[in-house]
């Protein structure tokens, strides 16, 4: 082939490469193996709020929240390297980041195009934020976290119950108690009778009592399955549950991943659940009001095989009437609000061996804390 119909080949093909990157309706991004962007489908430009050409020639990690920017080129070092797919075909769920700092979650397939010795990659993207939750993974997590949300609230309310009427019960058997005692010394033709009636009554009292403990019992040993957990999947799998409709309020959403918090003991769906509940608060109160909304999740390895993570917000902060008893079960300011999400969390948590606390920082909005117990590192971590 002379050089000039090279060159006219490679224009038609670049042609062509521009009239797809305008016209296919997903968005789409190439990238070079360094991780530079080459370009830029329409729908991506819209999606991210980048221009091609502002876009082009950056770091895509651009387009990722903490810690993926950070982690990204080393991903991509990995894959050259060991050939190791853990993205590349199989597409998942990860958290893309807009140019106004904002962060939404979508379904990202990456694919490879191999010219001459040269990698580059391809990656299609579908915003989730607003999709009906067709996604599977996304449907059935969902679907886990409120049968479980349903089921502890329930058993919330049945351990508060039980708390409560345990209280009237004892009262009732002591009444009874001295009653019979009062019987005892007491003649007349209807004592006997009345005897026996206090004494079935107090057996009754007693039956409700044991009842009322077996439900607790239940209740305290729940469905809990621990096994070792990634906290950084955990985090994201729940975010990503979170953030489903946030767009609308503009609430930028950073992760700062301790990369020593890495293996937990928990469940699931327990921990996911507590996650979800702090993150949904801290996005409802964000988006009644504020100009700064900042929604900061954090982990950190603490001293004793402890992990520590944090849900920091910019909202308004504690109202002072909850502040107080804020863990306890019915406490609210929400209209429709049950107050049940936090005393959950806390049950969860505490059972988990691990401790629940907030913090109202100085300059406004509310910290969540809650520790984990750390798992023995015996197994690779996996991120890509
Ligand atoms: P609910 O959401 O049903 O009210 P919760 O137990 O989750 O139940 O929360 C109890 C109360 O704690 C809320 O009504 C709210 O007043 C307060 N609260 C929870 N999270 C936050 C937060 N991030 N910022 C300010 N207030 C909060």
């Amino acid at each position: 082939m002379s050089e000039t119909s090279i060159a006219l080949a490679l224009e038609a093909a670049e042609a062509r490469l521009r009239s797809i990157l305008q016209t296919v309706p997903d968005a789409m991004i190439i990238i070079d193996e360094r991780g530079r962007i080459e370009s830029l489908s329409t729908t991506a430009e819209r999606l991210f709020g980048y221009e091609a050409d502002e876009a082009c020639g950056r770091n895509v990690s651009l387009l990722m929240p903490s810690p993926y920017r950070e982690q990204h080129d080393a991903y991509i070092g990995r894959y050259l390297e060991t050939g190791e797919r853990r993205i590349i075909g199989i597409g998942r769920i990860v958290v893309g980041r807009r140019k106004d700092g904002t962060t939404f979650p979508m379904h990202l397939t990456v694919g490879e195009l191999r010219t001459g010795d040269r990698h580059h990659f391809t990656g299609f993207i579908r915003d989730l934020t607003d999709q009906q939750l067709t996604e599977d993974r996304l449907k059935e997590l969902q679907s886990e976290v409120t049968h479980m949300s349903r089921f502890t609230a329930l058993g919330e309310m049945a351990s508060t119950l039980a708390h409560e009427i345990n209280q009237p019960l004892t009262a009732i058997s002591n009444y009874l108690k001295g009653s019979r005692r009062l019987l005892e010394r007491m003649e007349g033709e209807h004592v006997e009778m009345l005897r026996d009636a206090v004494s079935k009554a107090a057996d009754q009292a007693l039956r409700a009592g044991q009842i009322i403990r077996r439900l607790r019992e239940f209740v305290a040993r729940g469905e809990s399955e621990r096994r070792i957990e990634s906290l950084p999947k955990l985090i994201e799998d729940a975010s990503t549950l979170a953030l489903v409709g946030a767009r609308e309020h503009g609430i930028a959403v950073t992760f700062r991943l301790d990369p020593a918090a890495d293996l937990v003991l928990a469940d699931r769906i327990q921990i996911q659940q507590v996650l979800v509940n702090l993150m949904r608060n801290a996005i409802e109160v964000m988006s009644e009001g504020g100009s700064v909304r900042r929604l900061d999740i954090a982990t950190a390895a603490g001293p004793e095989d402890q992990v520590e993570v944090t849900v920091a917000d910019t909202g308004a902060g504690l109202a002072p009437e909850v502040a107080r008893q804020l863990f306890q079960p019915f406490v609210t300011t929400k209209r429709k609000g049950m107050g049940l999400g936090l005393s959950i969390c806390r049950t969860i948590v505490e059972a988990h061996g691990g401790k629940i606390w907030v913090d109202s920082p100085p300059g406004g909005g509310t910290i969540f804390h809650f520790t984990l117990r750390a798992a023995a590192d015996d197994r690779e971590t996996d991120d890509a």
